[in-house]
């Protein structure tokens, strides 16, 4: 096992009360904090995982490490990079809803059809703690709403409209 996969383990199944509860804002970046935004990130990388919440690692504050992706080409997505989100907040959301096929690595093996709003407007702090604003479409816009039910204690069994496929 690698030093991280031995630091962290990934929570796993609603039943799990790390992953129902809701999430402390963050007050102060610390270097701790810091150097757990970049195990985040190095979790999500060497996994290849699209996305990982605090809570997913065990902790229950609001901080997301993030993937970008350029959707242009159908299946063919073009890595844009990594973001870690701090206290994000969705300012605006569209009406319009897509339904979406999402995999949770909290819940393995499960691909479910879920409803998300198409796009919408992020507020958050960067590392470095300052304020930055995105506006995010279809699996990007995905990607944060995901995410944010994961700080609000919140899985996709909650929501899904459709269970496609349970191994
Ligand atoms: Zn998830």
């Amino acid at each position: 096992m690698t030093t991280l996969a031995k630091k962290y383990t990934i929570q796993t199944w609603d039943h799990n009360p790390i992953l129902r509860h809701i999430s402390e804002n963050i007050e102060n970046i610390t270097p701790e904090l810091k150097q757990f935004a970049a195990d985040l990130i190095k979790l999500m990388r060497r996994n290849k995982w699209v996305w990982l919440a605090a809570p997913q690692a065990g902790r229950n504050i609001r901080m997301i490490a993030t993937t970008q992706w350029d959707q242009k080409k159908w299946k063919d997505d073009k890595f844009l990079g990594e973001t870690i989100m701090i206290n994000p907040i969705i300012k605006e959301a569209s009406q319009e809803m897509i339904i979406w096929e999402e995999a949770c690595i909290s819940l393995p093996d499960c691909l479910w059809l879920v409803k998300r709003h198409k796009s919408i407007i992020v507020e958050y702090l960067d590392i470095k703690g300052n304020k930055q604003k995105k506006k995010l479409k279809d699996f990007n816009a995905v990607i944060i709403q995901h995410e944010i039910d994961h700080l609000d204690g919140i899985l996709f069994t909650d929501k899904l409209i459709e269970k496609k496929k349970k191994k």
